[in-house]
């Protein structure tokens, strides 16, 4: 959400030897055109920020632990049991407006179309670290896969596993739903990177080392 121009980039760490190291350089944050979405209807108790701030905080620190097992491999799995690419109704990115007002929210997930029932898939070996339901995001279900990767899964209607469950990619970790701040059955699919919401498509197209 911050304007386009140039950003300083700053990469601090140690060698096994015990040196510090630094790198810096200045990084070109460009328009990506996100498109706007038709301002949507929803309960006026899931944007008010009495609720959203503190659901916000609270999601925001469940993608920050960096766990030292690297448990993904290769590309991710489809979350839905559907040809996933025809099913795709709503992406990354694009900036959303509720119940008329300002374009101050962006979409962080990819959706799935889908029923209350549908059967949900963890898309890559990972643990099961919170399954609860928000105010804002309905039924959820988060999974580590390690390296600060994580998956979550919003609007669930039922869920298939408990926290701390080891899960496999294509095992069934809830069923769909249409919780939380949604204006009908879907699968909202966020993926994070050391704690910065990704587009998701990109771990559906490429295996990340
Ligand atoms: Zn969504």
């Amino acid at each position: 959400m911050i304007p386009p121009g140039l950003y300083p980039l700053t990469l601090e760490g140690e060698l096994p030897d015990g040196a510090q190291f630094a790198f810096s350089q200045n990084v070109l944050v460009q328009n990506a055109d996100f498109p706007y979405d038709p301002s949507l209807q929803v309960d006026p108790a899931t944007i008010n920020p009495a609720i959203t701030v503190p659901e916000q905080e609270l999601w925001e620190s469940l993608g920050e632990p960096v766990t030292p097992e690297k448990m993904w491999k290769g590309i991710f799995a489809s979350p839905v049991p559907t040809d996933f690419k025809d099913c795709w109704t709503s992406f990354f990115g694009t900036r959303r407006s509720y119940n008329g007002g300002t374009y101050d929210f962006f979409h962080s997930g990819l959706d799935f179309c889908g029923q209350t029932g549908t059967e949900l898939y963890a898309v890559a070996p990972g643990k099961a670290v919170f399954v609860n339901t928000l105010v804002v995001r309905g039924g959820v279900v988060v999974i580590n896969h390690g390296w600060g990767v994580y998956t979550a899964y919003d609007h669930l209607s039922e869920f298939l596993v408990q926290p701390g469950d080891m899960v496999q990619p294509g095992q069934v970790i809830g069923l769909g739903g249409s919780t939380g701040r949604s204006t009908g059955p879907h699968l909202h699919w966020e993926v994070w990177v050391g704690g910065v919401q990704v587009n998701p498509e990109d771990w559906l197209a490429r295996a990340y080392p």
